[in-house]
């Protein structure tokens, strides 16, 4: 793109607020503002939009679709400028104005389309893909609600609705022409044609639209503009649906409010399965509008028989929830296109790939048989048949698992098993961090690893290093530039070259202050929003994810409690003062998150203002965790929080965007923390805690018992004790059920056994942040190994492994 300049770029803004609003700059507000350069971006990027859909189309290029049930977008305008080359003009731009760029940037509302590291993988991968030039676009749905915006009053979570459409949202276009046709319910008859085929036809089906709204995803300085594409559902427009009586108008608004519920609202439930007859509609609304839509453009772009899909298109499901693309896709081969069953398996298994993200047992999708049959009758036939021809399959060609067909069936007592039917219609299942693959293949899916071994393989999660490096620090980003030069930008494992600088002072100092710097800005941001003043030299210790029982942020509460009481029998201990920091959502039906979230609130409230510790510990919970909180809370963290229940986190996320700016993690041997540090190796890193082996041995064989840790540990009990009676609750029985669930469910998540490890940890971290050369060369050594951990290196590796498509 060409670079517009920062004098070009003011009188742009200044004519446009003038020509299209009506408003004299000196009167604008920042909303006036942000929709003006967001107008600007999207007058740069249009024309290049348009440009790299043409050339997909000459090139005739192998295509890739990413199927998400959610993208965690966060804004957007920040990072369409940093990648469209245009971000300092811009910000130097707004400065002469005497605008404060912030503030604009902080008008747009987060795309808040998903719950956590599933939805913002998705949009880190969209970043990749356009940034290293190939054809890869996402299909997802255009909510009307977003994750629910959390609240935290008298220390409890509040969901509130997220409606980030109430502005017009600046970076979609509709679609209308380009809508597609979804049915549901009905009846499927079936004919025997002349040939001795048969033909299916449906009648008398609800018929949904769906409207397609197009996102662009920019490329960094690379002109590439891909595609998000959400759909929206709408009532079919019916001529002659003539209104003559009051009841029949009620109907027909009636009508119309349950379709539009379709892309109403996303479930808010992370990792745990909602047997919601809605959210299989949403699922089958995605799976077909793409589907169709995927074969339309082949088409079009393609003169060729559909029997060649492969050789143009990969369709990689994230995770389950699009799992349904599978007998979509036959569907449409066999009963629009009339291929033969075997031509249509052929075809569909060719082109369908699938992660997992996951082996929590329940968050592993079933649908009941019943409920998919009434909704989806005519899919609901093809799965059946895909179960009964893979369970022959394995009957009369894999006898040595006979008996284990109960076990790997796509139906199953009554349920339909929506992981199995993954792994049977794809060509490709991979997991997102080598021990989960390693897990995946060694017990969860170890039956169908041996019928299948050629289809697993792992793909390491990455993050964009240009959001959560580039865009989110930029004074670090400068400092590493300065010293190693820029391509790092490009080739992000390039960071590597700042070993040569972890012993130079002169380079920690600068690398030091970038830090301190950072946490100042983070302490005022705290204090606008809480009225709390934390100590910008102490340790930030950040656990910002969301809350869940495996993910352990009772742990992390216990720690604090102990070191409380600590302070309070001992005053004037020696230590380094603490800011504890947590942000955190909870599904609103999952009972002890939330009640761990009021406990993190209760312990907050308390230790903040007790004089006697002298101000050496501060917790603050950020209320409504979201991307744009987790960019300002990520370049100020000393200390990154990844203590799940080992064999639990399939990779994590955060943990690679907190090491890229420098924290240091304190971490169980699980998910990608476990190729965190392999690389950086055991001095830069604080490891502790049960491996995962010895957790999946506890689980298979008993041996644990957490009353003993209770009655032998005076920390623990003491701790427990507290909660049991009261101490930090407004009255007796509050945080019984935190009591309950550990001493007589025998803390199925570890959090005694990992106590004493976590506590001797925590100590070792103080340790090394008093020697602070030490520490500063520990924290650039992580960065300087951060680069694997960039999304480009995970979509290369689909490319190569998995896509097999070409940059243009
Ligand atoms: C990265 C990210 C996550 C994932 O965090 P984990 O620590 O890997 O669970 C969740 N939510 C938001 C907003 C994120 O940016």
């Amino acid at each position: 793109m060409p670079q517009l300049t920062v004098e070009e770029l003011k009188e742009r803004i200044v004519n446009k607020l003038k020509t299209d609003k009506g408003i004299d700059i000196l009167d604008a507000q920042n909303k006036d503002i942000y929709y003006v350069i967001a107008s600007i971006v999207n007058e740069e990027i249009m024309p290049h939009w348009l440009e790299t859909q043409k050339k997909y189309k000459e090139k005739n290029c192998k295509q890739v679709y990413y199927l998400s049930m959610e993208f965690l977008v966060g804004r957007l305008l920040e990072s369409n400028l940093l990648n469209c080359g245009m971000l300092e003009h811009s910000n130097q731009a707004l400065i002469e104005l005497g605008l404060n760029t912030e503030q604009i940037y902080a008008v747009e509302h987060d795309a808040g389309l998903g719950n956590g590291g599933l939805g913002r993988l998705a949009a880190c991968f969209l970043d990749s893909l356009a940034s290293l030039h190939y054809p890869g676009h996402g299909f997802g749905i255009r909510y009307r609600y977003g994750l629910f915006e959390q609240r935290i009053i008298h220390g409890n979570q509040i969901e509130l609705p997220d409606y980030w459409l109430n502005d017009h949202y600046a970076w979609e276009t509709r679609k209308e022409e380009e809508a597609i046709c979804i049915h549901f319910h009905g009846d499927v008859h079936m004919f025997k044609k002349n040939d001795g085929t048969l033909e299916f036809k449906y009648e008398n089906t609800d018929k949904v639209m769906a409207i397609p709204y197009d996102i662009p995803v920019v490329g960094y300085k690379n002109d590439v503009i891909n595609t998000l594409r959400l759909w929206s559902a709408e009532p079919v427009f019916q001529e002659g649906n003539h209104l003559t009586e009051e009841s029949h108008y009620y109907h027909v608004l009636d009508h119309q409010h349950s379709i539009e519920q379709i892309s109403g609202f996303l479930y808010p439930d992370d990792s745990s399965h909602d047997g919601k007859v809605l959210r299989l509609k949403q699922q089958y609304f995605l799976v077909s509008s793409s589907i169709q839509n995927i074969i339309k453009n082949f088409k079009q772009n393609h003169q060729m028989s559909l029997k060649r899909l492969p050789e143009k298109v990969v369709i990689q499901i994230n995770d389950t929830h699009p799992s349904l693309a599978i007998p979509e896709l036959m569907r449409i081969l066999m009963d629009q296109e009339h291929f033969s069953w075997d031509d249509a398996w052929e075809v569909t298994t060719k082109v369908i790939a699938y992660t997992n993200h996951t082996i929590m047992s329940e968050a592993l999708e079933k649908w009941p048989k019943g409920m998919l049959k009434h909704l989806l009758p005519r899919i609901y036939m093809i799965i059946d048949e895909i179960n009964e021809r893979f369970c022959k399959g394995i009957w009369f060609d894999h006898q040595e698992l006979r008996e284990k067909i109960p076990e790997m069936a796509i139906i199953a007592d009554d349920q339909v098993h929506m992981a199995r039917l993954a792994i049977v219609g794809s060509f490709s299942v991979n997991g997102v961090a080598r021990i989960h693959t390693d897990i995946l293949k060694k017990k969860e899916m170890n039956l169908f690893y041996s019928l299948y071994p050629e289809r697993f393989n792992n793909k390491t999660n990455g993050i964009t290093h240009r959001r959560w490096l580039l865009q989110v620090n930029p004074k670090l980003a400068g400092l590493i530039t300065d010293i190693i030069g820029p391509q790092w930008i490009q080739r992000p494992k390039q960071l590597i070259s700042l070993l040569k600088y972890t012993k130079d002072s002169s380079f920690l100092e600068k690398f030091d202050q970038v830090k301190r710097k950072n946490k100042q800005l983070l302490a005022d941001f705290i204090h606008d929003r809480t009225g709390i003043l934390v100590d910008d030299q102490s340790i930030f210790d950040v656990q910002i994810k969301r809350l869940h029982e495996y993910k352990r942020q009772l742990l992390n509460v216990f720690h604090i409690i102990y070191l409380y009481n600590e302070l309070k029998e001992n005053p004037n201990l020696d230590m380094i003062p603490r800011t504890f920091i947590f942000g955190a959502k909870a599904a609103p039906s999952y009972h002890l998150a939330k009640e761990v979230i009021k406990l993190i609130n209760k312990v907050a409230s308390i230790v903040n203002y007790d004089q006697d510790i002298q101000g050496k510990l501060k917790v603050i919970f950020l209320e409504n965790y979201n991307v744009s909180l987790a960019e300002r809370i990520i370049p100020a963290a000393d200390i990154s929080e990844q203590i799940s229940t080992a064999s639990k986190e399939a990779s994590g996320t955060g943990n690679m965007k907190m090491m890229m700016n420098g924290a240091l993690t304190v971490g169980t041997l699980d998910g990608a923390n476990i190729e965190i540090k392999d690389l950086v190796g055991d001095p830069n890193i604080f490891i502790f805690g049960l491996t995962a082996d010895e957790v999946l041995h506890y689980y298979h064989h008993g041996g644990y018992n957490a009353t003993d840790i209770y009655n032998t540990d005076d920390r623990v009990r003491r701790i427990l004790d507290q909660l049991n009676h009261g101490e930090f609750g407004s009255h007796e029985i509050e945080f019984k059920d935190i009591y309950y669930n550990i001493l007589s469910h025998n803390d199925p998540y570890f959090v005694l056994k990992d106590f004493e490890p976590y506590i001797e940890t925590h100590e070792l971290v103080e340790q090394a942040y008093r020697d602070k050369l030490t520490w500063l060369n520990m924290s650039v050594t992580n960065i300087a190994y951060s680069g694997k951990f960039s999304s480009d290196r995970t979509i290369q590796e689909y490319v190569t492994d998995i896509w097999k498509i070409k940059p243009v």
